[in-house]
């Protein structure tokens, strides 16, 4: 992915860059919202162009974060790593772009001191670790982080999801056991403080203990939404269902508070899926329904 896909948002004393590892992802709509149509993506006038295309299909990134804070650099979520085998083709073997990225911002891995992973699904774990040319072993990409894992994600995963016969769980062997048998694993509450400013918010239902990110500093505030919701529709439609809610109704439940503590209160929701502008205002329009506009439209 080329460097122009690297975007920065201030947030008072926070800066927080986004990372693309696959750009511009498009399919129907029913990938994230089964009950939806492409009629209704198509009515929905503020989806296009940068959100829908002209015949109702979805648009959205795979991306990580990078947040700079005073004395700090955290990675939020580490998105899907190269030279992976997984379930589909447009995630496997992916370049190494993310690394040159990161640089581009000037971070170096050894900077880096905190890696936050919103939940362990196979898109928010990759760059935990890097496959070693040499031996083909999986070692922790961020030699001097602590990575923060949710205590109640971790344990869903370790108990009974690996365990159902329905999950693969090769990124969990590679992206996730070698950062806990290194010891660099911290498990975390779900109202975590990572940094001063910078706070977990729980938002259980897309995975059992899914976690988002509020950044406060000096008056202005951001969150990062992890996977509570994958497209800005959602922000229409909280109360659709999501295919990839582990939990349905617990998903809903989270996707329509969120919504509702987040529009129009200012604060800039940076989506962990959406396509660009990937940051943007929850707001309530004139016929009382709420939308997102992406900054700059
Ligand atoms: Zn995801």
């Amino acid at each position: 992915m080329a460097k122009e896909h690297v975007k920065s948002w201030r947030v008072g004393d926070v800066t927080v860059s986004r990372i693309v590892e696959v750009w511009d992802f498009q399919d129907n709509i029913q990938m994230t919202m089964p009950e939806t149509t492409a009629e209704e993506v198509i009515a929905m006038d503020w989806l296009h162009p940068h959100y829908a295309t002209p015949d109702g299909k979805q648009r959205m990134n795979f991306q990580g974060f990078v947040v700079q804070a005073p004395g700090r650099t955290i990675v939020v979520d580490s998105c899907i790593g190269a030279g992976r085998e997984r379930d589909f083709d447009v995630f496997c073997d992916l370049p190494e772009d993310f690394l040159e990225d990161l640089e581009s911002l000037g971070v170096t891995r050894e900077e880096v001191d905190t890696v936050f992973c919103t939940h362990l699904h196979f898109d928010h774990v990759g760059w935990n670790t890097y496959k070693d040319p040499a031996t083909g072993e999986f070692r922790p990409t961020f030699p001097n982080a602590r990575y923060l894992f949710g205590r109640k994600e971790y344990i869903a995963w370790q108990d009974h999801i690996r365990h159902d016969g329905h999950h693969t769980d090769n990124h969990l062997v590679e992206c996730v056991d070698p950062i806990v048998e290194a010891g660099m694993a911290d498990f975390i509450d779900t109202d975590h403080e990572i940094a001063p400013g910078i706070r977990c918010e729980p938002s259980h239902g897309h995975t059992p203990g899914h976690i988002h990110v509020r950044i406060s500093s000096q008056g202005q505030d951001a969150v990062i939404t992890g996977d509570l919701m994958h497209h800005p529709m959602q922000c229409a439609m909280p109360h659709r269902e999501a295919t990839f809610d582990m939990d349905k109704e617990a998903g809903r439940q989270t996707r329509m508070g969120f919504v509702d503590k987040y529009k129009d209160s200012g604060v800039i929701v940076i989506g962990a899926h959406f396509f660009e502008p990937t940051a943007g205002h929850i707001e309530t329009g004139e016929n009382g329904q709420t939308w997102f506009r992406g900054l700059g439209l």
